[in-house]
């Protein structure tokens, strides 16, 4: 279909689409709607479950196109770019959207750089202009937001996550799937050791809804498990600054910001934490922002609809005790 726009499915390496799937899914709809187009979902993996391809069309997919081949897991840009650029060029498709996640990242520059079109990374916002799209993408660090455009389709982008909103679901909607006939290429490498981390039991830092985060004000790395205490009572995800991260305190993964990960959840909280710029690039977009220092002049008061001046030692486990008795009502 001439106006199709692709998503490719983020999954979580068990069959299931993770939900900014469905919010990179709902924005896609929403324009290809007003072209007299669609939303498509591209799903490249190993396995496909049928509960995966359901819920792919309940967020609005009018069809799936699924790549299900051994040779495509683990990822690796050098055998999903081609597949994907082939599959692109065989259906002349409008726009190509994935989601701002480590591997849709790379996907997205490979294909673009392969294909010879544009592509518009993070972006926040998209509008159409006498048919055209046009996304908003900030830049420096956040200071400013450019809009850009693409000189010929397809329109490539990943969408910053916790920023679109999830279409009404289609309630029982079962999907269209297409198993296409593309090559898939060789590896150049194969993955000799894969070595998991225990799961934290928090979800996962750039989906979560609310992010508690941590900075050098927490002193040492057992002060977190208080940041963990009160994400556990809220159902949040534990961030770091960059600072407790280079002290060893959280690893790298739970670093917000530049250099780290971005975020936009519903809620975000930040104690001892001073609100450095490359920090406030990958946390600024959040809806909502509580900060808690013993600094009134700390830069991250700027940013916050909510600053709590005081000890996060005491401000931290009072925050959660009143959340805790909030929540049990
Ligand atoms: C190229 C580059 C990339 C970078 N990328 C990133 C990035 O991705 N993410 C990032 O975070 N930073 C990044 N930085 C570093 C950034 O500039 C800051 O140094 C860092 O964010 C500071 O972390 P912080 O706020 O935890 O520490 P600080 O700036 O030291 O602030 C600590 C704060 O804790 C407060 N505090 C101390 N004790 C308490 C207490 N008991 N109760 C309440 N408050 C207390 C203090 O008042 C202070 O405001 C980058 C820097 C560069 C140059």
């Amino acid at each position: 279909m001439a106006s199709a726009f692709w998503c490719i499915v983020e999954d979580d390496r068990a069959g299931r689409p993770k939900k900014v799937t469905g919010e990179v899914l709902g924005e896609a709809a929403r324009l290809a709607r007003q072209l007299g187009g669609q939303a498509e979902a591209v799903w490249l993996t190993d396995k496909a479950t049928d509960e995966g391809l359901k819920q792919l069309a309940e967020w609005g997919a009018a069809r799936v196109w699924l790549l299900e081949n051994p040779a495509l897991a683990p990822y690796r840009g050098e055998v999903w770019t081609p597949a994907l650029a082939e599959l692109a060029t065989q259906h002349g498709v409008q726009a190509i959207f994935g989601a701002v996640t480590a591997r849709q990242r790379e996907l997205l520059a490979r294909l673009a750089a392969r294909i010879g079109v544009g592509l518009s990374a993070d972006s926040v916002a998209f509008s159409l202009q006498d048919g055209k799209l046009v996304a908003t993408r900030p830049v420096y660090a956040g200071k400013l937001l450019s809009k850009v455009t693409w000189s010929k389709p397809p329109w490539l982008a990943t969408l910053r996550p916790n920023v679109f909103r999830l279409e009404d679901p289609k309630t029982g909607a079962t999907p269209q799937v297409e198993r296409p006939a593309v090559a898939i290429p060789q590896g150049t490498m194969t993955l000799a050791e894969r070595k998991e981390e225990a799961s934290t039991g928090l979800p996962e830092l750039a989906e979560a809804d609310i992010v508690v985060s941590g900075g050098r004000g927490m002193k040492g790395p057992e002060n977190f498990a208080i940041l963990e205490e009160l994400a556990k009572v809220v159902g949040a995800a534990v961030g770091a600054s960059r600072a407790a991260v280079d002290a060893g305190w959280r690893p790298h993964r739970f670093q917000i910001g530049q250099t780290g990960r971005t975020i936009s959840p519903k809620l975000y909280l930040g104690f001892g934490i001073s609100g450095a710029i490359q920090h406030l690039a990958g946390m600024r977009t959040s809806k909502i922002i509580v900060a808690v220092n013993k600094d009134p002049e700390a830069p991250i008061f700027k940013v916050a609809d909510f600053g709590i001046v005081g000890d996060l030692f005491e401000v931290a486990p009072l925050l959660t005790q009143e959340f805790k008795r909030l929540l049990e009502k």
